[in-house]
Order: structure tokens, then sequence, then C-alpha cells
């Protein structure tokens, strides 16, 4: 078994209760410009966490 940590509220929980989210942020490239990134995160899969960190990543 396996300890995962959420990417949202950071409890430490078995990869059994965590779930895949991706999650679309803004990001900007070294030379200035913005461009839509996205990332694949570790969440609570019994709780809010990956829509409140998509919500987070929103301006
Ligand atoms: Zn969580």
């Amino acid at each position: 078994m396996s300890i995962e940590r959420c990417a949202y509220c950071g409890k430490e929980r078995p990869s059994e209760e965590m779930k895949s989210a991706k999650i679309i942020f803004r990001d900007r490239h070294p030379g200035g410009k913005a461009f839509v990134n996205s990332k694949v995160n570790r969440y609570c899969a019994d709780g809010p966490c990956a829509g409140n960190d998509q919500m987070a990543h929103e301006g």
C-alpha cells in the first residue's frame, strides 16, 4: 500500500482513496508569452479537493 499526498489539502492518504484530476491553468513562457498549461495531480477521491484546486488556478 502506498501513501500519496493530496495536491490541494496536503493530507496523506492511501492511494486507493486518491484520484487523478487534470488542472488547467494559465502559464507564461520564459519570454513572457502567456499560454494555457495543464497538469495531472492527485487529490482526495471523496472530497472537493480537485474542484477547489481548479478554481484556485482560475483567475
Ligand atoms: Zn484533499
